[in-house]
């Protein structure tokens, strides 16, 4: 570890809320500096087909998408450093965080923390990981190429993940609590081209009871219909299970350093400016950390803008 390294302003965070609040704040002259925490780029790292980012009629993936907004941020200089905070000082100037790299302080600091995926909570679900159990058909699906597999969940996430992974698996179980999606129109009409084909078959009130498997990975899951009385179970032979029943927002690390509601960073939300400010002044706080009802990447994009504007007026005010 070295000396600390001191800035105007640290922005947490590599999806689309921190790297459009790093262009925010380089263009207003802050020299921002970014950490990129461990999944750089965020959770669009994980999507294959973006259609409704304004500006791109053709279908761009994640990836490239996110590759887009890092080059825009480098271009007007911000200093973009792979480490991962992992404790903050918040009660004292200048804030302090202390990352797996290095340790860092700042006047002003935008969290982007955004979120990770959310698990079923099954011991076995443990068990398999990697084995079969996985939270991301982009990177994963290629391996259950002509197989039988399953997906949990019934949301944007679970319905992409289907329509992707149906492209080279022989078949897919689609498993949901509710007996209606909650995912986009469009998205369930498609989904519903593949039930007619006989490639995805639905148990929708289901849910997953166990994961069985062996050394070589998952083989079998259990599944309870939710409407029976009594407790009938069924198998399904799978050679996976892709989670996709949503995610949990990035706090560990701010829990008892700024106010927290429901497990998401609350903020002002004033309507005549200072909108992101967290609990504390000079924290501000964007994107799906602090969103449980948008959660889209043009939102986050235009929290992590309102946030670097935030803290200009913060710095400018205050410093
Ligand atoms: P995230 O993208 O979650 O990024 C969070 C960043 O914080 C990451 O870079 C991470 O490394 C970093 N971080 C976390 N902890 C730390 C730490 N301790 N220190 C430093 N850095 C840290 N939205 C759409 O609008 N269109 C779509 O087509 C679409 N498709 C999606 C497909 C999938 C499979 C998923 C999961 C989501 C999709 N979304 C889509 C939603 C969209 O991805 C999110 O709304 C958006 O990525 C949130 O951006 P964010 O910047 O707030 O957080
Ligand atoms: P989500 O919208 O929160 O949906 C999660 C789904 O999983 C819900 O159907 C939920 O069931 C189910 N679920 C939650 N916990 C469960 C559990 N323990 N067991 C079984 N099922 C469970 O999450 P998401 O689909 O990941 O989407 C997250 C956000 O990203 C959303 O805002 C979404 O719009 C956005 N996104 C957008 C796109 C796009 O624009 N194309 C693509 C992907 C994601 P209930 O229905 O019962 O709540």
């Amino acid at each position: 570890m070295q000396n600390i390294k001191h800035t105007k302003i640290i922005i947490l965070g590599s999806g689309p809320a921190g790297y459009t609040a790093a262009i925010y704040a380089a263009r207003a002259n802050l020299n921002p500096v970014l950490i990129t925490g461990d999944n750089k780029g965020g959770q669009l790292m994980n999507t294959n087909e973006i259609e409704n980012w304004p500006g791109d009629k053709n279908q761009i993936t994640g990836s490239e998408l996110m590759h887009r907004m890092y080059e825009h941020a480098i271009k007007y200089q911000t200093k973009i450093i792979p480490d991962k905070i992992i404790s903050v000082e918040f009660n004292k100037k200048p804030f302090f965080l202390l990352g797996e790299k290095d340790k860092y302080t700042a006047d002003s600091v935008i969290i982007a923390t955004g979120s990770n995926p959310r698990y079923l909570g099954l011991n076995s679900e443990e068990e398999f990981k990697g084995r079969g159990v996985s939270t991301c058909a982009i990177c994963d699906g290629f391996f259950y190429k002509d197989k039988e597999i399953a997906v949990v969940g019934g949301g944007n996430t679970a319905i992409e993940e289907t329509l992707y992974l149906s492209n080279f698996v022989k078949k897919i179980y689609l498993i949901h609590r509710r007996n209606n999606f909650k995912a986009e129109k469009i998205l369930i009409d498609r989904l519903a081209k593949l039930v007619k084909i006989k490639k995805v078959i639905l148990y929708l009130n289901h849910t997953i009871k166990e994961i069985l498997g062996n050394k070589s990975g998952v083989t079998h899951l259990i599944i309870n219909n939710m409407n029976l009385k009594e407790n009938i179970q069924k198998k399904l032979i799978v050679s996976g299970l892709f989670v996709a029943i949503g995610h949990v927002p990035n706090t560990d690390i701010f829990v008892n350093k700024l106010e927290i509601e429901n497990g998401y960073i609350k903020i002002k939300q004033e309507k005549h400016g200072n909108y992101t400010q967290t609990s504390i002044p000079g924290i501000f706080a964007a994107g799906d950390v602090t969103d449980h009802v948008y959660r889209q990447a043009i939102t986050s994009s235009a929290s992590g803008c309102m946030a670097a504007i935030d803290s200009e007026r913060y710095l400018n005010c205050y410093n």
